[in-house]
């Protein structure tokens, strides 16, 4: 499946044949349409949203409601269940303290996973450390994959929450969502899904999931930086108190209380991102044209290819499960070299990898490793560059062998 042809869409990769971008799980390259979109907001219809009687805030607001509606399109939800944040951090943190501070007690558990990203574990902490719930983890395999023969020791009558990321940033593994709900809901469990990943990667179809709630990051799926989304079931958004309080939130205000507006405004308080998230909607919609089951198989494609290819590599390690529940992430290794230190080499050959724990030090922890350097790979990369990346390598590891 090859879609590198869309690279002319992406000014700053399409003019630059010397850089090779292998860091999109942190945040990817933007198309020239969703650029474009932030600019024609500006320009043509900056106004505050919901508040202005004047043509030019309705036409801002239509556009803003219209980006809420492609963004439903994108995970097969209702509109009113699209709840319009900064980031995946921000939703996480929403549904910690909105749902968890005000329904967790002492003996409560949230059960979360040893492959969860920071964002998807300190908000249980924080709101653990005030209710006095507390949090554990589902065990991975050697291969790098949930041991879900732990799930039905780990899911009791206590467990209120299972809090899990869909497709790890680290390894790649994409988790059987659908089936932990299932059972998570049998126990009464409210299930939260991190799709900071598995958003711009796979298609997502939060109904056949089962979860309550997903959240995404959309500078991770070609959208600009400073707008995500938290999709709630309406159901669970509508019994819920709001996260912030303030403007555009509420439904009447007095001196010494307040009501509020229903579901996706009450937890929309001030003004939103609303030029990034017309342009998440764009974002969307590029997505949604090219197709998630071709951008999924081209990244697939792409890390079988380089899985192969590594081998070659003399003393290189690389981690995270073999198989088709596995996208398009690559963390490794090189003999003694430190992670920054190979990063470092490589963007010397220019090419772009992230080193470090990847906001993931419990997983970390468990692979014995203080750092990874890691690959990663979206719809505009190419085998060629691949093959770069190798006989990057393979330069590397003959100089500091
Ligand atoms: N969850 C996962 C799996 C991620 O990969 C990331 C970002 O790297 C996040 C959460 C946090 O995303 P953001 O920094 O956009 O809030």
């Amino acid at each position: 499946m090859d879609l590198s042809t869309l690279r002319v869409d992406f000014p700053l990769i399409a003019g630059r044949p010397d850089f090779v971008y292998l860091d999109s799980a942190a945040t990817s390259q933007k198309p020239r349409r969703v650029i474009e979109s932030l600019k024609r907001f500006y320009e043509t219809l900056n106004a505050n949203v919901h508040r202005g009687a004047y043509r030019l805030s309705a036409e801002a607001t239509e556009a803003y409601e219209e980006a809420r509606k492609r963004l439903a399109r994108f995970l097969n939800a209702n509109p009113q269940e699209i709840v319009f944040v900064r980031n995946t951090t921000e939703a996480m943190n929403l549904v910690a303290y909105a749902w968890g501070l005000r329904n967790l007690k002492e003996g409560d558990e949230v059960l979360v996973t040893e492959m969860e990203h920071h964002a998807g574990l300190v908000p249980w902490h924080l709101v653990a450390g005030l209710t006095g719930a507390k949090v554990k983890a589902i065990p991975l395999t050697e291969e790098g994959r949930l041991d879900l023969s732990a799930l039905d020791r780990l899911l009791t009558e206590r467990t209120k929450v299972v809090s899990l990321v869909h497709m790890s940033n680290v390894l790649g593994t994409i988790n059987p969502v659908a089936e932990i709900a299932r059972k998570a809901k049998e126990a009464g469990a409210l299930v939260v899904v991190d799709g900071a990943q598995s958003a711009p990667h796979l298609p997502v179809d939060v109904k056949a999931l089962g979860a309550d709630f997903f959240a995404l990051s959309g500078h991770k799926m070609l959208g600009p930086t400073g707008a995500g989304v938290l999709w709630g079931r309406y159901e669970v958004l509508e019994g819920m108190m709001p996260f912030l309080g303030g403007g555009e939130m509420i439904l009447e205000v007095h001196v010494d209380r307040s009501t509020y507006a229903p579901p996706p405004q009450r937890f929309e308080a001030g003004t939103p991102p609303i030029a990034e998230a017309i342009a998440l909607g764009e974002a969307a919609c590029y997505l949604m044209e090219v197709g998630m089951e071709k951008v999924f198989a081209h990244d697939r494609a792409l890390l079988e290819y380089a899985l192969k290819r590594l081998e070659e590599v003399p003393r290189l390690r690389v981690y995270g499960p073999r198989g088709e529940d596995r996208g398009g992430v690559i963390p490794f290794t090189l003999g003694r070299l430190h992670a920054h230190d190979l990063a470092t080499f490589l963007d010397q050959e220019g090419i772009a990898v992230r080193a470090g724990h990847h906001c993931a030090q419990p997983l970390h922890r468990k692979l014995g490793l203080a750092a990874t350097a890691r690959a990663s790979f979206y719809l505009y990369n190419t085998k060629e560059e691949v093959d770069r990346f190798v006989e990057a390598l393979l330069r590397i590891e003959a100089k500091y062998r």
